[in-house]
C-alpha cells in the first residue's frame, strides 16, 4: 500500500471539514470511503452523511464523524434491482433531509471548524440547489471510468441519431461518433420507468456542469484522451487521482462478510492455474445464464474460484439444487463463495485471470494486480468498460456473444494457454508498473490530488 504522500498543506488543513455523500451502491460507497480515507490522510476532517438503506458499518471508521438521514424508501423500495428508479426516488426524498442536515452541519459553524466543501457521488444531483442555496461549493465524484462517463454523457445524442432503436444486424457497427464502441455497448440502463435513465444521466451531466470539479478514480497513464475530453464537455476542473485502492483498501466497506476460506484454498493451487469468477454486487443471472456459467466451470480441467452470492439468480430453490449436484461432480477443483476478499484474490500468486461482469472497481482492482481478465458485461459502465479492455488497453478478453458456454471456453483457452493471452498478460503488467508510478511523490495521481487540494483549499 502506498503512503499518501505529502503534508506540506497540513496546518491550513487543520480547521476545514469536508462532508463526502456516498450513493448506497456497494460499488459507489466502496471508492467514497477510500476517497474519504485519502482526505482524511490529507489533514481534511472528515463527515460522512449516508441514508438508512445500505447504511454504512459506523465502528469500522471512528476516525470520521457519520450523520444518517431518513431516505423515505418503503419497504418494497428498498432494493437495488432497479438502480435508476431507486436513485431517482432518492434523489427526490433525500432533499429535504439532507437539506436538515446541511444546515445543522453549517450552524456549527461557529464552534467547529468551518466546511470547505461538499463532495458528492455524481448520482446526487439534487444537491446542486442546496450548494446554491447553502453557497457551499459542490465538487462531483463520478465513481465511473472516465470512458463511461463520456459514454453516458452522449446517450441522449445517441437516442436523437436513432442509435438505441437498431435493429439487430446493425449492433456490431462501430458507431461513428465514439469509436472503439459498437451499437450493441451503448449503456443503457433498464428501469420499469423506459425514460429514467435519459432523466438520470441529463440531471447528472447539468450536476457535473455547475460542479467546482469532477473526480475520478481513474489514472492519466490509462485514459488521457477521455480526461481532456471530459474537461472540455464538463467545463470543471477534472482530478484524476486513482486508483485509489493504492492508497486505501476497500474491503472493509464491505456489505457482506468476505469469505476468507477462500485464501486457505488458493494456497494450495498452483501458481497463475485459477481462474476468479466474479459478476460483482449488482448484476441477476437468468437459471439459463447460471447453467452456462456452471457448465464451463464443469467441463474445464482448470480451478475455479467462484463468487456466488446470495441472490445472484432470483429463485434460490433451484440455484441450490443446480449447486448440489455441480458441487459433486467438480470435487476439489472448484471453491465456491458466497463473497470473496476481492482484492487478496486478485493479489494472490494463484490468480491467473478474472473472469468478471466488467464493474470499474473490478476492473481496477485487477489492473492494480497485473490480472488480465474475461470479461462477460452485463448493462451499463460495463459494456464500455469491457469495449477498452478488448479493444484499446489489449488487457483481457471480452465474450461477444453473452453468456454462452462455446465462445467463452474459447476466450479462456486464448488468454490461459495462447500467445495472445501471454502478450495481453504483459501488457497488464505494464499498467500495473504505471500504476505504482502514478501513485509514487510525483506521479500523474499525486499531482492530480495536490491539485484537488489546492482547490478546496481555494474555496
Ligand atoms: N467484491 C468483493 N467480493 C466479492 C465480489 C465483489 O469484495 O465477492 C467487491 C469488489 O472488490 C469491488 C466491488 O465489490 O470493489 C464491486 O464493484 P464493481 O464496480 O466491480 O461492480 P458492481 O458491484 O458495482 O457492479
Amino acid at each position: 500500500m502506498e503512503a499518501v504522500h505529502g503534508n506540506s498543506n497540513l496546518e491550513t488543513k487543520k480547521g476545514k471539514r469536508l462532508i463526502l455523500f456516498p450513493a448506497p451502491l456497494q460499488g459507489h460507497i466502496n471508492p467514497v470511503i477510500q476517497l474519504a480515507n485519502i482526505l482524511h490522510a490529507k489533514g481534511f476532517d472528515i463527515i460522512i452523511v449516508h441514508t438508512k438503506f445500505n447504511s454504512i458499518d459506523q465502528s469500522k471508521y471512528p476516525h470520521f464523524t457519520f450523520h444518517s438521514i431518513q431516505d423515505g424508501l418503503l419497504e418494497h423500495e428498498a432494493s437495488t434491482s432497479d438502480v435508476v428508479d431507486l436513485m431517482i426516488k432518492l434523489n427526490g426524498n433525500c432533499v429535504q433531509p439532507f437539506g436538515e442536515c446541511l444546515a445543522n452541519l453549517l450552524s456549527d459553524g461557529q464552534t467547529k471548524p468551518v466546511i470547505s466543501c461538499l463532495i458528492i457521488d455524481s448520482f446526487w444531483y439534487f444537491t446542486r440547489e442546496l450548494g446554491d442555496r447553502f453557497k457551499l461549493p459542490i465538487l462531483a465524484f463520478r465513481t465511473v471510468s472516465v470512458c463511461s462517463a463520456l459514454a453516458f454523457n452522449s446517450l441522449l445524442l445517441f437516442q436523437k441519431l436513432g442509435y438505441l432503436s437498431k435493429p439487430d444486424s446493425e449492433l456490431e457497427e462501430e458507431i461513428p461518433e465514439f469509436p472503439p464502441l459498437r451499437m450493441k455497448d451503448i449503456p443503457v440502463i433498464k428501469s420499469r420507468y423506459p425514460d429514467g435513465i435519459f432523466k438520470l444521466i441529463s440531471s447528472i451531466l447539468e450536476s457535473n456542469r455547475a460542479a467546482s470539479g469532477l473526480i475520478f478514480n481513474s489514472f492519466r497513464e490509462l485514459e488521457e484522451p477521455a480526461l481532456t475530453k471530459i474537461s472540455q464537455e464538463c467545463q470543471s476542473p477534472t482530478f484524476a487521482i486513482g486508483p485509489f485502492l493504492k492508497y486505501f483498501p476497500a474491503s472493509p466497506s464491505s456489505l457482506m462478510e468476505p469469505d476468507q476460506s477462500a485464501i486457505h484454498w488458493l494456497n494450495k493451487q498452483a501458481p497463475k492455474s485459477v481462474i476468479y469468477v466474479s459478476f460483482g454486487s449488482t448484476v441477476h443471472l437468468n437459471e439459463a445464464q447460471m447453467s452456462e456459467v456452471a457448465s464451463v466451470i464443469a467441463n474445464s480441467v482448470r480451478p475455479f474460484l467462484w463468487v456466488v452470492r446470495p441472490g445472484l439468480v432470483r429463485n434460490s430453490f433451484r440455484v441450490e439444487n443446480l449447486l448440489n449436484g455441480f458441487l459433486e461432480a467438480v470435487n476439489r477443483r472448484v471453491h465456491i463463495v458466497n463473497w470473496a476478499p476481492q482484492q487478496e484474490v486478485l493479489a494472490h500468486p494463484a490468480i491467473g485471470g478474472f473472469w468478471t461482469h466488467s464493474g470499474w472497481n473490478s476492473t481496477l482492482e485487477s489492473i492494480c494486480e497485473g490480472v488480465p481478465m474475461i470479461c462477460s458485461p452485463f448493462y451499463g459502465d460495463q459494456l464500455i468498460n469491457s469495449r477498452f479492455v478488448n479493444d484499446v488497453w489489449k488487457i483481457g478478453l471480452r465474450v461477444e456473444k453473452g453468456l454462452v458456454k462455446g465462445e467463452i471456453e474459447r476466450v479462456i483457452e486464448r488468454l490461459m494457454d495462447e500467445k495472445e493471452g501471454k502478450e495481453i498478460r504483459e501488457r497488464v503488467l505494464s499498467y500495473k508498473e504505471k500504476i505504482n508510478a502514478c501513485t509514487e511523490e510525483g506521479g500523474s495521481s499525486q499531482q492530480s490530488l495536490q491539485g484537488l487540494i489546492d482547490r478546496i483549499l481555494s474555496f
